[in-house]
């Protein structure tokens, strides 16, 4: 492809997305596809010749896109959101434009200096302690995992990364019932095992019980285990329940345990002092983190790790072999020695595009009106005799399920709830996803979507109503 016809094509590219965008809700929310539907379109070979733009891009629209969800669609409240923004978007544009590999400083020096300047920036945006450190990762599931392996060099003073695990140290994470699945992944990863990770019961908030953390703490050490980790959960995936960091904080610190925090979703909610009780206790945990790709409108993948003590992530992570040293040295950050990867997307680029373009106040006002959406959903479910809500709301997440009076059987009422769920989705209308609440089916309703406004809402409300209604 030849530098002018590059330019000719970009611009038809970036019509179409504008296009996209116009007309995103007359999308199907959801893909309607089957398995398979889409890989018997697509031939069993590669070209041997170069195709022309011009027929690859109609495949596109014709073969890809009837297979894609859509994320971005003001419709779209089902998971916790993937959000994008046009400013990230065009910031996009041009990281994929320079095609640089920021591993190290050398390699990109705006690339590092940015990223180290966005995160402290961050750090006063959400009310962590200002002597900690951030660092941009992938996803919330490769923080984690550092976090568990830091915690794991910690406590062995860095002994594991070199000889492998000590025979007869059996180490324990805990974390709630409700906490993600990307904690036994980390903890498999890690070398922890899967069922070292010890799930704490929850209260009726559905919040980790302080008291029966320490009850399993103390009767593991008598077992001989040695508590590794706690992590606390700020927004749990289910029902965006809030574990109570200040006792879980001072547990912590009786048992000499690394503290983790996993606000992936919830974290950016931090940016409204009126949220900021969530992480009392801060300056007590080592480390942090929350996805500006799910809630703060940049586009995956963007993760944001903070931790306590940068010294215990780098000298976890950092390998110097021959090729890789630089003159600069030590005098600058080289981020590939704060995580699993070597190699490194030009990632704060978005990110400064975003906090620049909406600026903070702009944030916290969409922020604040997701929430305000989310009050005016839930104040339906609780008026209407044939709803109830499953879970108390924190913030913009409202848990709720189908109830009509005379039905009383649990089972029917799931079937009855996922039933609901599936004829939903079918419309193309509206796209929701469900969770176990007291092993009850239940629906989440997640109004975080960048582009929501209250008509989406009250659309999505009257759908729901008029479609339970219609299951009689
Ligand atoms: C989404 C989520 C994760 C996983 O996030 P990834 O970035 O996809 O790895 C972890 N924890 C919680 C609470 C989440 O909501």
């Amino acid at each position: 492809m030849e530098l002018s016809e590059f330019n000719k094509v970009a611009h038809e590219i970036v019509d179409w997305i504008t296009d996209y965008y116009r007309h995103i809700e007359d999308f199907a929310v959801k893909s309607p596809v089957s398995p398979g539907d889409i890989i018997r379109t697509l031939p069993e070979a590669p070209p041997p010749v170069g195709e022309p733009m011009e027929d690859i891009l109609e495949d596109f629209k014709q073969k890809i896109l009837p297979g894609m969800t859509h994320w971005q669609s003001p419709n779209f409240f089902a998971y916790f959101p993937a959000n994008s923004s046009y400013p990230s978007l065009l910031a996009e544009f041009l990281t994929a434009s320079i095609g640089a590999q920021c591993m190290s400083w050398e390699t990109s020096p705006a690339a590092t200096e940015l990223e180290e300047q966005i995160m402290k920036w961050m750090i006063g945006m959400i009310g962590l302690p200002s002597n900690w450190s951030g660092v941009i990762q992938d996803t919330a599931s490769t923080a984690t995992l550092a976090a568990f392996i830091c915690a794991r060099e910690r406590a062995t003073g860095f002994s594991v990364n070199e000889e492998g695990f000590p025979p007869n140290r059996k180490f324990r994470i805990y974390c709630s019932s409700e906490a993600h699945s990307s904690i036994e992944k980390g903890a498999k990863i890690a070398g922890i095992g899967k069922q070292n990770v010890i799930r704490i019961p929850v209260d009726i908030n559905l919040a980790m019980i302080p008291g029966e953390l320490e009850k399993q703490i103390q009767s593991d050490i008598t077992r001989g285990y040695c508590p590794l980790c706690i992590v606390a959960a700020i927004g749990t995936t289910g029902t965006t329940a809030i574990d109570p960091l200040l006792p879980l904080a001072n547990i912590s610190q009786r048992y000499k345990t690394w503290l983790h925090i996993d606000a992936a979703f919830a974290g950016t909610a931090l940016v409204l002092p009126e949220y900021r009780w969530m992480i009392e206790g801060i300056e007590l945990a080592d480390s942090f983190v929350f996805n500006p790709h799910k809630w703060m409108f940049t586009n995956f993948d963007c993760s944001a790790y903070f931790v306590k003590d940068k010294e215990t992530l780098v000298r976890t992570f950092e390998i110097l072999p021959e090729y890789l040293k630089t003159a600069a040295g030590n005098r600058v950050n080289n981020y590939r020695d704060w995580g699993i990867p070597l190699g490194r997307r030009f990632r704060a680029l978005k990110l400064w595009f975003v906090l620049r373009s909406f600026g903070v106040e702009g944030i916290q006002e969409r922020i604040r009106k997701h929430i305000q959406m989310a009050v005016w959903f839930e104040k339906q479910v609780t008026q209407h005799p044939d709803f109830e809500l499953m879970a108390p709301r924190s913030m913009n997440v409202v848990c709720f399920r189908y109830k009509p009076l005379q039905i009383n059987d649990q089972n029917r009422l799931n079937r009855l709830n996922m039933e609901l769920k599936e004829r939903l989705n079918g419309t193309g209308n509206i796209y929701l996803s469900h969770t176990k609440v007291h092993d009850c089916a239940t629906l989440r309703m997640v109004v975080a979507q960048t582009n929501v406004e209250q008509r989406h809402v009250e659309q999505a409300w009257n759908l729901i109503i008029n479609t339970a209604a219609s299951l009689r």
